[in-house]
């Protein structure tokens, strides 16, 4: 069986794509017992420090750059557990965009968009080697979030309860469709949304209730039943990260996920 890939996205900052890809990441080898590789497509590299817990630096010159450069994820991948593979990222992802239309333009010339197929091609020779892929992405649509869209089956995406969000997700799910199709120029037609993700709710908080019902009715068939609060057990994750020892509050800061992940997997699988 091929390994699904499932990008979480959306071009705003702080939504919560990072903590929710390492947490589904989590879940999904030490509950479901899959094979899981994570990518970050982020040059701010939160992915990696998040899972590795190392500074970034570390992986300099190890990291999904040059996995895109040479078209090949596979010599750049880190076995953090059995199960759970990395693919770190660092900041000098950010000039990826910069060199596919400069040095890497030869490889990947925008005719045919190959450009933005670069991801999809260094993912290929490990899609039998896991169950789940899944891509974390930059708070922006680019290079970066639009290769990663063209090499997933899914998109989870993430709506922290703002009115701002609530526009972003508008623009972004535009994008998505730009990436099925919709422009005549099919990138990737079998991008699938799996679903929308409410998240950083507040329940004290009445603008982030009607916030989160606004989204439900503008995209019923979309949205996710579960809806994920801002706890300090979750936000602590970063700073702990997952090892039980560390953690005493590990289960406190997963457990509101577990119905979310048996959500997606339904959708998914
Ligand atoms: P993004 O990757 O979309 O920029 P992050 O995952 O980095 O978002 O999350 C933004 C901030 O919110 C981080 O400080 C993170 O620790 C925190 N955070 C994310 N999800 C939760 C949650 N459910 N409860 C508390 N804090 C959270
Ligand atoms: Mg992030």
């Amino acid at each position: 069986m091929t390994a699904k890939v499932i990008t979480l996205g959306i071009q705003k900052g702080g939504c919560g794509k990072t903590t929710t890809t390492g947490i589904v990441a989590h879940v999904l080898t030490h509950e479901y017992n899959k094979r899981v590789l994570v990518v970050d497509m982020d040059s701010q590299g939160n992915q990696t420090e998040y899972l590795t817990r190392c500074d970034i630096y570390e992986f300099d010159e190890r990291t999904i750059f040059e996995a895109l450069k040479e078209g090949d994820v596979r010599p750049y991948i880190v076995k953090l557990e059995d199960n759970l593979h990395l693919v770190p990222a660092t900041d000098v992802l950010a000039t990826f965009s910069y060199w596919l239309y400069h040095d890497g333009k030869h490889i990947y010339p925008e005719n045919n968009a190959m450009h933005l197929k670069a991801l999809r091609k260094a993912l290929e020779p490990v899609l039998n080697d896991y169950d789940y892929i899944l891509i974390d992405t930059p708070p922006h649509i680019g290079e970066q979030t639009l290769n990663s869209l063209v090499a997933s089956d899914y998109v989870v995406v993430m709506f922290e309860s703002s009115k701002f969000c609530l526009s972003a997700v508008e623009r972004f799910i535009e994008t998505v469709e730009f990436v099925q199709g919709s422009t005549g120029q099919e990138l990737n037609p079998k991008l699938q949304v799996a679903g929308i993700l409410r998240n950083l709710n507040d329940k004290r908080r009445s603008d982030m209730k009607d916030l989160v019902e606004l989204c439900g009715d503008q995209y019923p068939d979309w949205v996710f039943e579960s809806v994920i609060d801002r706890t300090a057990a979750t936000g602590r994750l970063a700073l702990t990260g997952f090892d039980q020892s560390e953690n005493k509050e590990l289960r406190k800061a997963i457990d509101p996920y577990h119905e979310f992940v048996k959500e997606l997997l339904a959708r998914v699988e």
